[in-house]
């Protein structure tokens, strides 16, 4: 299936590793001009000439940003190098697990600034282009906990809700101008974050992490964590010219580990 973007441009954060990278690929093999931000430029490096085969092979192009995507300069980078992206996919680290009780004012600030106000920030600063231009697609990388809380996971929960709150109405807002926003909720996928988070936690417990890793899996319907690439083939889809009449969806992609019917 053609996903009709050929020759869009899009701004993937976080794409050094893991889900964002993962998207970032699946963008490239639709052929779209895509720029890469991460903080460390060793990772982004690998990630680049790893990707170049693939924007080759789909006809776009990609480029990377080393910023922090959380400050405004790293903002402003991250847009001078891709002004008037046609996609934004928003993702930067999640917040460190943990009871609520260890974590200070300056914690929660933190994690509002990477899980809430980041992504609003860069909606802010493109969504009128996108609308002006009659195309524009939005995907914030969130969480399964979005849904269904998890104590360890304080921090990510309630800072991510604040941003799917405003994300409810926005959305609502330019989608007749074919300008959607959407939020994608992993459930556990393996990733660099979820071997250390589980690797914290086997730690705590005096479990080998290959013992915590293995009853994770089998807490999942699947029986298996998530593989990146299936979460990136979902983000490109939700990017499509054929993903139009999406909007403000929260989007779950967790092997049926969440329970509920709605
Ligand atoms: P990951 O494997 O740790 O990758 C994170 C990527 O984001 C890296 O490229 C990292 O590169 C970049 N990054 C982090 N902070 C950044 C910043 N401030 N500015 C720019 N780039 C930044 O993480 P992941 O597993 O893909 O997770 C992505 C998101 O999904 C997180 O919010 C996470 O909480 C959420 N999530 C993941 C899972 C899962 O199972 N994997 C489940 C639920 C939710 P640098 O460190 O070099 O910047």
């Amino acid at each position: 299936m053609d996903l009709g973007i050929r020759g869009r441009k899009a701004l993937v954060c976080g794409a050094s590793k893991g889900l964002g990278r993962a998207c970032a690929e699946a963008l490239l093999r639709e052929g779209v001009h895509v720029t890469l931000v991460a903080r460390g430029q060793a990772a982004l490096d690998e990630a680049l000439a790893a990707m170049q085969a693939i924007a080759l092979a789909g006809g776009g192009s990609v480029q990377g940003v080393a910023c922090d995507i959380t400050t405004p300069d790293g903002r402003a980078q991250a847009l001078a190098a891709c002004p008037e992206p046609d996609i934004v996919v928003n993702n930067a680290g999640g917040p460190p697990p943990g009871n609520f009780r260890k974590f200070g004012l300056d914690d929660w600030r933190q994690a509002v600034e990477n899980n809430m106000l980041t992504p609003i920030a860069l909606i802010q600063a493109t969504i009128d282009g996108m609308v002006a231009r009659g195309f524009g697609r939005i995907v914030n990388i969130t969480s399964a906990t979005v849904k269904a809380p998890m104590r360890s996971l304080d921090l990510s929960s309630g800072a991510r809700a604040g941003l799917t709150g405003f994300i409810a109405s926005v959305a609502r807002e330019s989608v007749a101008s074919n300008v959607t926003v959407n939020n994608l909720l992993p459930g556990p996928f393996e990733t660099d974050r979820l071997r250390s988070t589980l690797a914290a936690g086997a730690l705590a417990q005096g479990q080998s992490v290959e013992a915590r890793m293995e009853e994770g899996r089998r807490a999942i319907p699947a029986g298996r964590f998530g593989d990146p690439p299936e979460f990136g083939a979902l983000c490109a889809f939700v990017c499509s010219a054929h993903a139009g009449y999406i909007t403000g969806q929260n989007i779950l992609i967790d092997g049926g580990a969440y329970p509920g019917v709605f």
